[in-house]
């Protein structure tokens, strides 16, 4: 009816109030914290199916604000962005994922993620470029994960980026693979090292042919295409159990850990070979 459709009009709109109250309240916080205290990396491990353990880790940005409590990067990495902070998070991040990776056997990577305002000028990516050769990590034992959106945003900026990251050794992965809108012609212009299918297509790829399709081909795409593919999201046996017919073998998701603090991701490890 006429009066339920106006009412869910005001619904939305109120909910989209409340929203635009949410950034504009997290914005503020975040301009005044104290970033290098409040943020942490979790990390997820991503694993090798055939042995179950992990191959790399993603780093995760967590906020703990003694104002907000805890707030999900899924809000406030947006709410940097808008507001120009994104790059001070980042270094503040990628500083620390660096230093915990520092810790780990030589043989296991770290991947981490760029946003969009990382990549669009050559400040940034110099000064990206800087923090990995301060540490101690060899750059090819990193992937920089840069969404299929962000890339798209300003092609011929994103695609120097890119190349510049890739001179210095680090791998590349597309990360939420097949939700924008690239062409397979773009994605060839770019050197890429690795592609992560986003989890939207994963969950409950055992009971849906449409999903068990899309998966299937973008399996085959990444391996004509030379590229490694991490399939994300993944919670249940029955999934991985699809996704492994299907001859997909790294795996991020639930089923084999979430993220977790630096101090437990020694347990993913693979056993130390005797000498
Ligand atoms: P993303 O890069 O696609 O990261 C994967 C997200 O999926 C993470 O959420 C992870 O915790 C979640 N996830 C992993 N496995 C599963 C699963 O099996 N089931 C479900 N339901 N979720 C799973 P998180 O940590 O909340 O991060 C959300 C997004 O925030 C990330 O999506 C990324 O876009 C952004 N983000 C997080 N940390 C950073 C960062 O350090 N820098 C930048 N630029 N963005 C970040
Ligand atoms: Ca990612
Ligand atoms: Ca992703
Ligand atoms: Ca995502």
């Amino acid at each position: 009816s006429k009066r339920e459709s106006r009412s869910r009009a005001m619904l939305f709109s109120s909910r989209h109030v409340l929203q635009i109250e949410q950034s504009t309240r997290i914005e503020r916080v975040l301009r005044e914290a104290d970033l290098t205290r409040e943020l942490a990396v979790y990390f997820q491990p991503i694993v090798d199916s055939r042995t179950g353990k992990a191959v790399a880790f993603e780093a995760l940005a967590r906020w703990t604000s003694p104002v907000l409590g805890r707030v999900s990067p899924a809000l406030f990495i947006p709410v940097a962005e808008r507001a120009g902070l994104v790059q001070k998070l980042t270094r503040v991040l990628l500083e620390k994922a660096l230093a915990a990776a520092e810790q780990w056997p030589d043989e296991m990577r770290l991947s981490f993620n760029l946003s969009t305002h990382d990549i669009s000028s050559s400040e940034g990516i110099v000064r990206i470029l800087g923090i990995i050769s301060a540490s101690a990590i060899d750059p090819k034992r990193i992937d920089l994960e840069i969404t299929e959106t962000a890339m798209m945003y300003d092609f011929d900026q994103a695609k120097a980026a890119v190349e510049l990251l890739r001179q210095l050794g680090c791998g590349i992965a597309l990360d939420d693979f097949g939700t924008g809108f690239s062409s397979l012609s773009q994605l060839h212009a770019l050197p890429l090292t690795k592609i992560k299918i986003d989890r939207s297509f994963v969950s409950c790829i055992d009971k849906t042919p449409a999903s068990h399709k899309i998966v299937k081909s973008l399996l085959t795409l990444s391996r004509d295409m030379g590229l490694d593919c991490v399939i994300e999201g993944v919670e249940k046996k029955e999934e991985l159990a699809v996704l492994e017919k299907l001859g997909g073998r790294l795996i991020q998701g639930y089923f084999y850990a979430p993220p977790v603090p630096e101090a437990e991701v020694a347990r993913f490890f693979p056993e130390p070979r005797l000498k």
